[in-house]
């Protein structure tokens, strides 16, 4: 039994289309930075494998899992105008071959989905097989140039390999090049985290501490190792509001004032201050969560996020105007100023 429903405009109680998004007068165009998309055909080359589950888009919902006019329907509900399409990453275990022939046909797919569905309500970001650091840069950039991609979306980590190592550094160096947005989003949380012993049980655990979890400790380390000095010009958009990170952001700097000879690598700033070069979807479900992060990362950081077609977040527009703290230019840049700055979204 569902205890706990949405805290804000509940779906049954919507009108079937949003009003127009309004700030000051003027119509300000919403932009979703998270948001799904599965291949059919990939889910069918897995098939009786162990990957089947997430080539299928694990518990997606069946009929929203590619770009039916029940999305754009769901999408006029929410006040969202366009979507940014992300396929979550299971790939990252394959060989060269196979990573090879999966990514082209699942970049090919996705562009052609979107051109079909309207290529003014979806931009999608490209997969990478990041396993092949200088292969995905390459995917990277074929899936920029050729098929209109806005940049990639990345799982936090790559097998048990930390993405701050110097090894992913061509792929980072692309992306910056670019000017690419990498969408961070976590895959198998509890098993990158190391903490599947402990989070069965009641609660979905393995979801609701692991993502935010495996997030957080792929910015920290990318803060530590020193990869935002070496590319601090990457655009990074972390999924989830950044996981816990931006919650309790006071501790790392302390850490190193505390424990100094655990902090031998010198970093250029204050480790907090680099919240300030990373941006974060919207999911934190309350105005208090999204004054807090807005607050600590700076509102333009900030775009909507919905995790759609997983319904973790079904008023993402009235979140935003709901939360008293926000100026008016915070709430048009979280709303879609920065996203359609990022995404090459004309506005
Ligand atoms: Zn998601």
């Amino acid at each position: 039994m569902l205890l706990f429903g949405p805290r804000i405009s509940p779906q049954d109680q919507r009108p079937a289309k949003h009003a127009p998004v309004l700030i000051n007068g003027r119509r300000v165009k919403a932009v979703d930075v998270h948001a799904h998309i599965y291949v059919p055909e990939v889910a069918e080359m897995f098939q009786g494998t162990p990957l089947e589950h997430p080539a299928a888009g694990g518990g997606a919902i069946d009929r929203d899992k590619y770009l039916s006019s029940e999305r754009i329907r769901k999408m006029d509900e929410m006040g969202v105008d366009v979507q940014a399409l992300s396929v979550n990453t299971f790939w990252y275990s394959l060989d060269r071959d196979k990573a090879t022939r999966l990514i082209d046909l699942q970049n090919r797919r996705v562009a052609e989905m979107i051109q079909a569905a309207n290529p003014e309500r979806f931009v999608g970001f490209a997969s990478v097989a990041l396993q092949f650091p200088e292969l995905a840069a390459q995917q990277l950039e074929e899936g920029m140039k050729r098929f209109g991609f806005r940049g990639a979306a990345i799982g936090p980590t790559c097998g048990a390999e930390e993405l701050s190592s110097p090894k992913f550094d061509p792929f980072w160096a692309k992306a910056e090049e670019l000017q690419a947005l990498i969408f961070v989003h976590p895959q198998d949380s509890a098993k990158a985290t190391g903490i599947t012993a402990r989070v069965g049980g009641n609660g979905d655990l393995d979801n609701v501490i692991g993502n935010p979890l495996e997030t957080t400790i792929f910015l920290s380390h990318m803060i530590f190792e020193g990869t935002l000095d070496r590319f601090p010009n990457l655009k990074i958009c972390a999924a989830h509001a950044g996981g816990y990170l931006p919650s309790y952001p006071g501790r790392m700097d302390w850490g190193c004032y505390v424990t100094p000879e655990r902090c031998q690598k010198p970093i250029k700033k204050k480790p907090s201050e680099y919240l300030k070069q990373i941006y974060f979807d919207s999911l934190v479900f309350t105005p208090e969560g999204l004054r807090h992060l807005a607050a600590e990362v700076g509102a333009s950081q900030i775009g909507l996020g919905t995790d759609y077609p997983f319904p973790w977040s079904e008023a993402p527009v009235d979140l935003v105007m709901q939360t008293p703290e926000l100026s008016d230019a915070d709430r048009e840049a979280i709303l879609g100023g920065t996203m359609c700055k990022l995404l090459k979204i004309p506005s």
